[in-house]
């Protein structure tokens, strides 16, 4: 669709930075499901969801993943740490039960799910003949989950943190997504819900910063923007 109006198709945007968690899906682990599958490799009786979720799962395992997958650069790597931190929570836990059983089990127990206009919204904005890339604080596999949503038709490219060796809000990932976007700072904007890696991030980087706010309690002062959810991107794109 080519449409005569100015340049640009009057739009205020060409390229659409996208955070992942938070923004596109939000990421979920059925805990009592987990628990319900490490039960037989118990060695000091019960085993509760109170137990495994806040104090290991949460606050340990998934706070170590998070802090250090970007360390882990190559598939082989990373797969060693997802081992060896399986491996830790397990000895938390009091279970006994070989590591590959229990990274299977964590991967098999956490979802990825898109919020219900995502999917809509990006449709719209590519339609609008805008370019939509991902820029993410995400390990290696973060291709994988998109893939497996059925998404990767929708961007340019995947910008992840572990792949380039830099995270957000550190400017570099920015220049590094402008760079294989080849879209100028000016005709850019960053859609994303963490005030800091994502807003303060790319307003330090002279790019324009769309908030994502689903729970009405954060604050970005640098945001262009505060959306409750996606629905208005459109049309603020369109400007
Ligand atoms: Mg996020």
């Amino acid at each position: 669709m080519s449409v005569a109006y100015g340049e640009n198709g009057g739009r205020l945007y060409d390229a659409v930075f996208l955070d992942v968690d938070g923004t596109l899906l939000w990421t979920d682990l059925d805990v009592e499901g987990y628990v319900e599958d490490l039960a037989p490799y118990t060695r000091n009786g019960d085993l509760t969801v109170e137990r495994a979720w806040g104090p290991v799962w949460k606050r340990k395992s998934l706070h170590r993943h998070i802090e250090e997958n970007i360390e882990h650069r190559t598939e082989e790597d990373l797969a060693g740490f997802r081992r060896r931190n399986a491996g830790i929570t397990a000895s938390a836990l009091g279970i006994d039960a070989p590591v590959e059983v229990l990274t299977e089990m964590a991967e098999r127990r956490i979802s990825f799910n898109p919020y219900p206009e995502s999917e809509m919204v990006m449709e719209e904005l590519l339609a609008m003949g805008c370019r939509l890339y991902v820029v993410s604080n995400w390990d290696l596999l973060l291709g994988d989950v998109l893939e497996d949503l059925g998404w990767m038709d929708y961007f340019g490219a995947v910008v992840a943190s572990a792949v380039v060796g830099i995270e957000k809000p550190d400017c570099g990932i920015y220049e590094e997504a402008l760079r294989i976007s080849g879209s100028p700072k000016h005709r850019t904007v960053m859609v994303g819900n963490d005030p800091v890696t994502d807003i303060r991030g790319a307003a330090s980087c002279g790019i324009d910063a769309v908030m994502i706010d689903r729970k009405g309690n954060d604050q970005a002062h640098e945001a262009k923007a505060t959306l409750p959810d996606l629905n208005a991107l459109p049309s603020l794109v369109r400007g």
